[in-house]
């Protein structure tokens, strides 16, 4: 059976008592007059809705975790953990202003607050919690470090075992090859924490403004259930929704970090008009000023062009590529199977310019890099989402007159909300900068 030592696992009633000294355990189930509440995804459901033929109850919601029923109890062995002095084994140095927010992290955690870090692209966030995790650390506790997104887990989880050389760091997963055992810092998929209680003294979420735990109620519970009662949580993002704003005011404290590590400005996005871009791949004289802007960039970067939807990326990929004959052009898609390896082609500059779909919104960073977002007034695009992919330039490296278009044929709020916030981040920067001097 698998280890129960920090993570709770469903085991059947009477299998409970059998087991009884060596572990705690609660009902699986819970009734409360016509509603029976899942412990482990906290769903309630209608208890006519989910009767077995036994008469007792099971949880649709979270089936895909193993199935669990009213016959089940949550059990997991509890485990002492003493502390202990750990350094940081920093890979670089931490930059003024980024010590400046590690300090303001470790504070709130010694103080037991929440905090939401609202850092730039670009910034180094991840390095800004090490001193957190070893102040934790230092305490004896537990740390659980968490992401939405599996490809931002992998990315994270060595770079936490490279500063913590002496901790064991578990990369846990849906599919992950490792089976659980218990360590003391875990790189996690936030959909894993369904399966721990009470467990973290102190949880970060990377990215919390990814899908798919924002606006997921089920993630929402699974976080609050693994950390301990009197535990700390620390929310990455660049991009916060105004919903998560709304939901943590009050009990989170907020930090900004406007500044990049190299402290240049964020590209600020530039308005481009494009009348027909819905229909660029059926007229020459719809695409010619596009196709003009795009050589343009193409002679000083790299340019990535993000397009609405899979077809029509297709569509366009394929006449540009007719008419621009001497650039090497291709396209990359989720539902493309060598994704992986056009990205990696992409970084190694097989290609001059590269249409894509959101898959490459966040989470991957190119150098010498220009960005176009076609259709940037389609409703796929968030705040969020513009937010994110002007963030792709000008990340790291010597500057390179990189650029953002937005090629739009009517305003939204996500546009201007979008370009509003890069620009106000910015003021913070150049202010952060002035009182450095
Ligand atoms: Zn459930």
């Amino acid at each position: 059976m698998e280890s129960m030592l920090g993570k709770q696992q469903a085991v059947i009633n009477e299998e409970v008592l059998e087991r009884q000294q060596m572990i705690d355990c609660r009902p699986a189930m819970v009734l409360e007059g016509r509603v029976i509440i899942c412990q482990r995804c906290g769903t309630r459901h209608v208890k006519t809705d989910v009767r077995l033929p036994s008469g007792h109850y099971y949880c649709p919601s979270c089936s895909r975790y193993g199935r669990i029923t009213s016959e089940h109890q949550l059990c997991w062995q509890s485990s002492q953990v003493q502390p202990i002095d750990h350094q940081v084994v920093f890979p670089g140095v931490l930059t003024t202003f980024q010590k400046a927010i590690s300090d303001r992290l470790v504070r709130n955690y010694q103080e037991g607050r929440s905090t939401l870090v609202w850092s730039v692209t670009g910034s180094g966030k991840t390095e800004m919690m090490f001193e957190t995790i070893a102040a934790a650390r230092q305490k004896g506790a537990r740390v659980a470090i968490v992401s939405p997104r599996i490809d931002v887990c992998r990315e994270l989880h060595p770079r936490i075992q490279q500063a913590f050389p002496n901790e064991a760091c578990l990369l846990l997963y849906g599919d992950s090859e490792e089976p659980y055992r218990y360590t003391h810092l875990l790189v996690a998929t936030t959909h894993q924490l369904l399966h721990f209680y009470r467990s973290f003294p102190l949880i970060i979420v990377d990215e919390v403004d990814a899908f798919p735990y924002e606006g997921d109620e089920q993630l929402r519970y699974g976080l609050q259930q693994a950390l301990t009662e009197n535990g700390a949580l620390i929310y990455l993002s660049a991009t916060p929704s105004d919903r998560l704003l709304k939901e943590i005011s009050g009990t989170f404290q907020i930090e900004k970090m406007p500044l990049r590590f190299h402290q240049r400005p964020l590209i600020v996005p530039q308005l481009y008009w494009l009348e027909k871009w819905r229909r660029l791949d059926q007229r020459k004289s719809w695409r010619r000023s596009f196709v003009k802007e795009l050589q343009r960039l193409a002679e000083k970067n790299f340019v990535l062009v993000f397009c609405p939807s899979i077809p029509y990326m297709e569509r366009v990929a394929a006449v540009i590529a007719k008419e621009l004959p001497d650039y090497s052009i291709s396209s990359v898609s989720s539902k493309d199977v060598q994704r992986s390896e056009k990205v990696t082609e992409a970084r190694q500059r097989a290609f001059q310019i590269l249409f894509t779909t959101m898959i490459l919104e966040r989470g991957v960073t190119f150098e010498r890099v220009s960005v176009i977002v076609l259709g940037a007034n389609h409703s796929i695009y968030t705040k969020s989402a513009l937010v994110q992919i002007a963030g792709r330039v000008d990340r790291k490296g010597a500057f390179n007159h990189g650029e953002v278009l937005f090629c739009y044929n009517q305003m939204t709020p996500a546009i201007r909300k979008a370009i509003a916030e890069i620009k106000a981040m910015n003021q913070l920067a150049q202010r952060w900068l002035a009182d450095d001097l």
